[in-house]
Protein backbone atom coordinates (compact mmCIF):
# COMPACT_ATOMS: atom_id res chain seq x y z
CA UNK A 1 0.00 0.00 0.00
CA UNK A 2 0.92 3.36 -0.96
CA UNK A 3 0.90 6.00 2.13
CA UNK A 4 0.30 9.21 0.85
CA UNK A 5 0.98 11.88 3.39
CA UNK A 6 -1.39 14.58 4.60
CA UNK A 7 0.22 17.79 2.78
CA UNK A 8 -2.98 19.77 4.61
CA UNK A 9 -0.84 19.27 7.56
CA UNK A 10 -4.09 19.43 9.57
CA UNK A 11 -3.68 18.26 13.26
CA UNK A 12 -6.36 15.58 13.97
CA UNK A 13 -6.85 14.83 17.62
CA UNK A 14 -7.43 11.46 18.67
CA UNK A 15 -11.15 11.26 18.79
CA UNK A 16 -11.51 12.91 15.28
CA UNK A 17 -9.17 10.28 14.22
CA UNK A 18 -11.24 7.43 15.55
CA UNK A 19 -14.54 8.68 14.85
CA UNK A 20 -15.44 9.07 18.55
CA UNK A 21 -16.91 12.04 20.67
CA UNK A 22 -13.91 14.47 21.93
CA UNK A 23 -12.50 12.98 25.36
CA UNK A 24 -11.74 15.29 28.29
CA UNK A 25 -8.47 16.65 28.70
CA UNK A 26 -7.42 16.25 24.81
CA UNK A 27 -5.57 19.53 24.27
CA UNK A 28 -5.93 21.58 26.95
CA UNK A 29 -4.20 24.21 28.16
CA UNK A 30 -2.10 24.90 31.04
CA UNK A 31 -3.17 24.46 33.84
CA UNK A 32 -4.49 20.76 34.29
CA UNK A 33 -7.08 19.48 32.48
CA UNK A 34 -10.29 17.41 32.81
CA UNK A 35 -10.36 14.24 32.12
CA UNK A 36 -10.15 10.70 34.26
CA UNK A 37 -10.32 11.02 37.78
CA UNK A 38 -7.20 10.98 40.16
CA UNK A 39 -6.00 8.14 41.16
CA UNK A 40 -3.30 7.19 44.50
CA UNK A 41 -0.69 5.00 43.23
CA UNK A 42 -1.99 1.98 45.43
CA UNK A 43 -5.55 2.63 44.40
CA UNK A 44 -7.73 0.64 42.04
CA UNK A 45 -5.87 -0.37 38.36
CA UNK A 46 -7.23 2.52 35.58
CA UNK A 47 -9.32 0.66 33.25
CA UNK A 48 -8.90 -2.37 32.37
CA UNK A 49 -6.45 -3.54 29.31
CA UNK A 50 -7.05 -5.92 26.74
CA UNK A 51 -5.50 -8.87 27.13
CA UNK A 52 -4.21 -10.82 23.32
CA UNK A 53 -4.39 -14.10 22.31
CA UNK A 54 -1.74 -16.72 22.36
CA UNK A 55 -1.87 -16.66 18.58
CA UNK A 56 -2.12 -12.65 18.19
CA UNK A 57 1.39 -12.62 20.75
CA UNK A 58 2.80 -15.01 17.63
CA UNK A 59 2.09 -12.82 14.90
CA UNK A 60 3.34 -9.83 16.85
CA UNK A 61 6.54 -11.85 17.26
CA UNK A 62 6.81 -12.83 13.81
CA UNK A 63 6.42 -9.40 12.52
CA UNK A 64 8.90 -8.04 15.14
CA UNK A 65 11.92 -10.75 13.86
CA UNK A 66 10.78 -9.63 10.45
CA UNK A 67 11.47 -6.28 11.13
CA UNK A 68 14.59 -6.87 12.17
CA UNK A 69 16.19 -6.27 9.14
CA UNK A 70 14.03 -3.43 7.89
CA UNK A 71 14.87 0.15 8.51
CA UNK A 72 12.88 2.80 10.94
CA UNK A 73 11.19 4.32 8.19
CA UNK A 74 10.00 1.20 6.81
CA UNK A 75 9.08 0.23 10.18
CA UNK A 76 6.78 3.22 10.76
CA UNK A 77 5.43 2.63 7.34
CA UNK A 78 4.07 -1.36 8.31
CA UNK A 79 2.84 0.57 11.72
CA UNK A 80 0.64 3.20 9.52
CA UNK A 81 -0.48 0.41 7.34
CA UNK A 82 -1.17 -2.14 9.99
CA UNK A 83 -3.09 0.23 12.54
CA UNK A 84 -3.31 3.95 11.76
CA UNK A 85 -5.54 5.82 12.82
CA UNK A 86 -5.08 3.63 15.55
CA UNK A 87 -1.78 4.06 15.84
CA UNK A 88 -0.61 6.74 18.65
CA UNK A 89 3.06 7.82 19.75
CA UNK A 90 3.95 9.25 22.76
CA UNK A 91 7.08 11.65 22.41
CA UNK A 92 9.13 13.30 25.63
CA UNK A 93 11.47 15.29 22.63
CA UNK A 94 14.26 13.69 22.92
CA UNK A 95 16.04 13.00 20.16
CA UNK A 96 14.65 9.99 19.30
CA UNK A 97 11.16 11.30 19.95
CA UNK A 98 12.69 14.06 17.06
CA UNK A 99 13.57 11.79 14.61
CA UNK A 100 10.32 9.62 14.29
CA UNK A 101 8.53 12.79 14.10
CA UNK A 102 10.72 13.53 10.76
CA UNK A 103 9.96 10.53 9.25
CA UNK A 104 6.13 10.32 10.23
CA UNK A 105 6.36 13.60 8.48
CA UNK A 106 7.24 11.86 5.07
CA UNK A 107 5.03 9.13 6.26
CA UNK A 108 1.97 9.83 7.80
CA UNK A 109 1.68 12.95 9.31
CA UNK A 110 -1.52 12.24 10.95
CA UNK A 111 -0.43 10.17 13.24
CA UNK A 112 -1.63 11.39 16.58
CA UNK A 113 1.72 12.46 18.75
CA UNK A 114 1.38 13.50 21.96
CA UNK A 115 3.31 14.74 25.27
CA UNK A 116 3.10 13.55 28.69
CA UNK A 117 3.24 17.40 30.21
CA UNK A 118 4.08 16.42 33.85
CA UNK A 119 3.70 20.10 34.67
CA UNK A 120 7.99 19.94 35.56
CA UNK A 121 9.30 20.02 31.97
CA UNK A 122 12.22 22.27 31.27
CA UNK A 123 11.24 25.36 29.05
CA UNK A 124 13.50 24.31 26.65
CA UNK A 125 11.69 21.09 25.78
CA UNK A 126 8.45 22.73 25.65
CA UNK A 127 9.82 25.21 23.57
CA UNK A 128 11.18 22.19 21.28
CA UNK A 129 7.39 21.48 20.60
CA UNK A 130 7.01 24.64 18.83
CA UNK A 131 9.96 24.28 16.70
CA UNK A 132 9.06 20.71 15.56
CA UNK A 133 5.20 22.48 14.42
CA UNK A 134 7.09 24.94 12.69
CA UNK A 135 9.25 22.53 10.79
CA UNK A 136 7.02 19.54 10.56
CA UNK A 137 3.75 20.69 10.64
CA UNK A 138 3.66 18.35 13.54
CA UNK A 139 1.88 19.36 16.15
CA UNK A 140 2.47 17.53 19.36
CA UNK A 141 -0.55 17.04 21.59
CA UNK A 142 -0.07 18.29 25.46
CA UNK A 143 -1.45 15.59 27.62
CA UNK A 144 -1.79 16.59 30.95
CA UNK A 145 -2.89 15.31 34.86
CA UNK A 146 -6.19 16.36 35.86
CA UNK A 147 -4.26 18.56 38.59
CA UNK A 148 -2.02 21.08 38.31
CA UNK A 149 1.56 21.25 39.83
CA UNK A 150 -0.15 23.44 42.57
CA UNK A 151 -2.94 21.53 43.36
CA UNK A 152 -0.92 18.54 43.41
CA UNK A 153 1.42 19.93 45.44
CA UNK A 154 -0.95 21.84 47.64
CA UNK A 155 -2.56 18.61 47.88
CA UNK A 156 0.22 16.33 48.86
CA UNK A 157 1.82 18.77 51.08
CA UNK A 158 4.67 19.60 48.87
CA UNK A 159 6.18 18.06 45.58
CA UNK A 160 6.27 14.27 45.69
CA UNK A 161 8.98 13.79 43.69
CA UNK A 162 11.14 14.38 46.74
CA UNK A 163 9.96 11.97 48.55
CA UNK A 164 8.01 9.62 46.34
CA UNK A 165 9.16 9.63 42.53
CA UNK A 166 7.46 6.31 41.85
CA UNK A 167 3.84 8.17 42.84
CA UNK A 168 4.61 11.06 40.96
CA UNK A 169 5.58 9.43 38.00
CA UNK A 170 2.24 7.01 38.17
CA UNK A 171 0.42 9.85 38.80
CA UNK A 172 1.79 12.64 36.80
CA UNK A 173 2.62 10.52 33.48
CA UNK A 174 1.53 6.77 33.68
CA UNK A 175 -2.26 7.63 34.38
CA UNK A 176 -2.81 9.86 31.87
CA UNK A 177 -1.02 7.12 29.27
CA UNK A 178 -3.77 4.93 30.65
CA UNK A 179 -6.51 7.64 29.79
CA UNK A 180 -4.68 8.38 26.12
CA UNK A 181 -4.28 5.21 25.30
CA UNK A 182 -8.30 3.89 25.17
CA UNK A 183 -9.54 4.03 21.95
CA UNK A 184 -5.61 3.05 20.03
CA UNK A 185 -4.29 0.10 19.37
CA UNK A 186 -1.39 0.18 19.01
CA UNK A 187 1.92 2.74 20.45
CA UNK A 188 5.08 3.90 19.10
CA UNK A 189 8.23 4.83 21.57
CA UNK A 190 11.60 5.90 20.57
CA UNK A 191 13.35 3.24 23.05
CA UNK A 192 16.93 1.86 21.61
CA UNK A 193 18.26 -1.17 23.00
CA UNK A 194 21.09 0.46 23.73
CA UNK A 195 20.07 2.99 26.11
CA UNK A 196 20.16 0.96 28.88
CA UNK A 197 20.63 -2.94 30.22
CA UNK A 198 16.91 -2.44 31.32
CA UNK A 199 16.23 -1.71 27.67
CA UNK A 200 18.59 -4.35 25.68
CA UNK A 201 15.77 -6.90 24.97
CA UNK A 202 13.18 -4.60 23.94
CA UNK A 203 11.66 -5.87 20.48
CA UNK A 204 10.73 -4.04 17.85
CA UNK A 205 7.30 -4.95 17.87
CA UNK A 206 5.75 -6.55 21.20
CA UNK A 207 2.61 -6.24 23.29
CA UNK A 208 2.57 -3.57 25.99
CA UNK A 209 0.79 -5.73 28.54
CA UNK A 210 0.71 -2.47 30.70
CA UNK A 211 -1.43 -0.10 28.33
CA UNK A 212 -3.29 -3.15 26.31
CA UNK A 213 -1.76 -2.12 22.84
CA UNK A 214 1.12 -3.17 20.02
CA UNK A 215 4.43 -1.31 21.03
CA UNK A 216 6.34 -0.54 18.01
CA UNK A 217 9.77 0.56 18.37
CA UNK A 218 10.92 1.66 15.18
CA UNK A 219 14.76 2.52 16.72
CA UNK A 220 15.24 -0.08 18.66
CA UNK A 221 18.42 -1.42 16.90
CA UNK A 222 20.03 1.95 16.36
CA UNK A 223 22.28 3.19 18.23
CA UNK A 224 22.87 6.53 20.03
CA UNK A 225 25.37 7.73 16.97
CA UNK A 226 22.61 6.94 13.89
CA UNK A 227 20.16 9.17 15.85
CA UNK A 228 22.54 11.96 16.45
CA UNK A 229 23.82 11.80 12.99
CA UNK A 230 20.64 11.93 11.32
CA UNK A 231 19.39 14.59 13.15
CA UNK A 232 22.58 16.64 12.26
CA UNK A 233 22.58 15.32 8.11
CA UNK A 234 18.81 16.60 8.32
CA UNK A 235 19.40 19.36 11.12
CA UNK A 236 16.74 18.08 13.05
CA UNK A 237 15.14 19.92 15.77
CA UNK A 238 16.67 19.10 19.10
CA UNK A 239 16.66 19.70 22.88
CA UNK A 240 19.55 22.73 23.18
CA UNK A 241 20.01 21.01 27.03
CA UNK A 242 21.60 18.44 25.15
CA UNK A 243 24.89 20.61 24.33
CA UNK A 244 24.75 21.64 28.25
CA UNK A 245 25.17 18.07 29.31
CA UNK A 246 22.09 16.71 29.61
CA UNK A 247 22.20 12.88 27.58
CA UNK A 248 18.63 11.96 28.55
CA UNK A 249 16.19 14.64 29.06
CA UNK A 250 12.92 14.34 31.74
CA UNK A 251 11.42 16.06 34.51
CA UNK A 252 13.69 19.39 35.33
CA UNK A 253 13.69 17.92 39.32
CA UNK A 254 15.18 14.43 38.36
CA UNK A 255 17.09 15.55 35.21
CA UNK A 256 20.99 16.53 35.53
CA UNK A 257 23.58 16.73 33.34
CA UNK A 258 25.58 13.45 32.86
CA UNK A 259 29.45 13.59 33.88
CA UNK A 260 32.05 12.00 31.52
CA UNK A 261 32.19 8.48 31.43
CA UNK A 262 28.54 8.09 32.63
CA UNK A 263 25.94 6.20 31.56
CA UNK A 264 23.88 8.07 28.93
CA UNK A 265 20.26 7.65 31.62
CA UNK A 266 22.60 8.52 34.84
CA UNK A 267 21.45 12.13 34.87
CA UNK A 268 17.72 10.76 35.58
CA UNK A 269 16.33 10.41 39.31
CA UNK A 270 19.98 10.55 40.25
CA UNK A 271 21.16 9.07 43.36
CA UNK A 272 17.27 8.00 44.19
CA UNK A 273 18.18 4.43 42.49
CA UNK A 274 15.23 4.44 40.19
CA UNK A 275 15.90 3.89 36.44
CA UNK A 276 12.12 4.40 34.51
CA UNK A 277 9.54 6.24 34.54
CA UNK A 278 7.54 2.93 34.47
CA UNK A 279 6.20 4.07 30.94
CA UNK A 280 8.83 1.54 29.36
CA UNK A 281 8.50 -0.84 32.21
CA UNK A 282 6.60 -4.39 31.81
CA UNK A 283 4.96 -4.20 35.29
FE1 LIG B 1 7.54 13.53 39.02
FE2 LIG B 1 10.18 13.43 38.56
FE3 LIG B 1 8.54 11.53 37.60
FE4 LIG B 1 8.51 14.01 36.58
S1 LIG B 1 10.21 12.52 36.49
S2 LIG B 1 6.74 12.79 37.06
S3 LIG B 1 8.84 15.27 38.45
S4 LIG B 1 9.01 11.98 39.75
Amino acid sequence: MTIIPDTSRKILQPATLLGASPSPGVGGDRPGISGAGHRPVDGPKPASVRVPSPEELEELARHSQRLEAATPEEIITWAVERYFPRLTMATAFGPEGCVILSMLARIEPRVYVFNLDTGYQFQETLELRDRIAERYGIVVDFQRPELSVEEYERLNGGPVYKTDPDRCCFQRKIEVLHRVARGFDAWMSGIRRDQSPHRANAPIVGWDKKFGLVKISPLANWTRKQVWDRIVYENIPYNPLHDRGYTSIGCWPCTRPVLLGEDERAGRWSGTGKIECGLHTAD
